[in-house]
C-alpha cells in the first residue's frame, strides 16, 4: 500500500471533519490547514529511481489525497495532470475517499466514459444524514469501482437502500482517533455489518477509534491498538 499526496490543505465541511487528523497534525507546526497547495510529491506516482524503475511498484493500492480532498475546488486547475498520471500507472490501483462527491462531475476528464478500470471512488458518509445526501449521487456516477466509508463512524447509519443495488463493492467502517475523539458504538458496526451480510456485499472492520462503547462499556483505546482491536472481532466479510 502506497499513500500519494498531490496536495495539502482542506476545508472543514461537515461532522465528520470536526476533529480532521490533518488539522490536528499541521496545529502542531503552526500551518494552517485552510490553504491547499501542490506538493512535492505532486509527480510521486511517475517518479522513477535511477535504474529507471517506478518508486511506486507495479500492482500497489495508491491511496490517492489523504491530507486533503481530491474534489476540492482549488485543485481544479491541477487534477487534469493527476488523472494523466493516473492513466500512465494503469498498473497501479488509485483509492480515492471523498467528501465532495457532489463535485465529482466536474471534475472528471473527457475520456472517463464509464470509469477508468484502475480508479476506486470511496464515497464518506459519517452519520445517516450524509449518508442519505451523498449516495443517491454517488450511484448515479459513471464510477467502476465503488465504495462506502464510514469514518469516523457517528451513530447507526442505514444503507440497505444503497447497497441493495449491487454497485457498491465494499462498505467500511471506523471510529475516530484523538483525545477529543467521539464515541464510536460496536452496534453501529455489528447493524452495518449486518446489511452487507444480507446483500452479501464486503464489510470491512478498519478501527476501533480511541473512543469505543462496547456492551455498555466504554473502552479508551490507544492508537497503535485500534486496527488490532478490530481485527481480533473477526467480523469482515469477503
Ligand atoms: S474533507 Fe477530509 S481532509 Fe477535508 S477537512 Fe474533512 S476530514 Fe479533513
Amino acid at each position: 500500500m502506497a499513500v500519494w499526496n498531490p496536495w495539502h490543505g482542506c476545508h472543514k465541511k461537515s461532522a465528520g471533519c470536526l476533529n480532521c487528523y490533518m488539522f490536528r497534525r499541521d496545529s502542531l507546526y503552526d500551518k494552517n490547514s485552510n490553504i491547499v497547495t501542490k506538493t512535492k510529491e505532486f509527480n510521486l506516482a511517475i517518479k522513477k529511481h535511477k535504474n529507471g524503475s517506478y518508486y511506486i511498484p507495479s500492482g500497489e493500492e495508491v491511496y490517492t489525497c489523504m491530507t486533503s480532498d481530491f474534489f476540492i475546488e482549488e485543485a481544479d486547475e491541477w487534477r487534469e495532470d493527476i488523472w494523466n498520471i493516473m492513466k500512465t500507472r494503469s498498473d497501479l490501483n488509485f483509492i480515492i475517499i471523498t467528501k465532495r462527491i457532489e463535485r465529482f462531475e466536474k471534475c472528471i476528464p473527457k475520456d472517463w466514459n464509464d470509469g477508468y478500470e484502475n480508479v476506486t471512488i470511496i464515497c464518506t458518509c459519517e452519520n445517516q444524514q450524509m449518508a442519505d445526501e451523498r449516495l443517491p449521487i454517488f450511484l448515479n456516477l459513471p464510477i467502476k469501482h465503488r465504495e462506502i466509508i464510514h469514518e469516523p463512524m457517528l451513530q447507526k447509519i442505514n444503507i440497505e437502500k444503497y447497497i441493495k443495488t449491487k454497485m457498491i463493492k465494499c462498505v467500511t467502517c471506523g471510529g475516530e482517533s484523538g483525545n477529543n475523539a467521539r464515541e464510536c458504538n460496536y452496534d453501529w458496526i455489528i447493524n452495518t455489518r449486518n446489511q452487507c451480510l444480507k446483500y452479501n456485499v464486503k464489510f470491512y472492520f478498519k478501527q476501533t477509534g480511541a473512543n469505543f462503547i462496547k456492551n455498555g462499556k466504554r473502552y479508551n483505546i490507544p492508537r497503535n491498538k485500534q486496527l488490532i482491536q478490530a481485527n481480533k472481532a473477526n467480523i469482515n466479510l469477503e
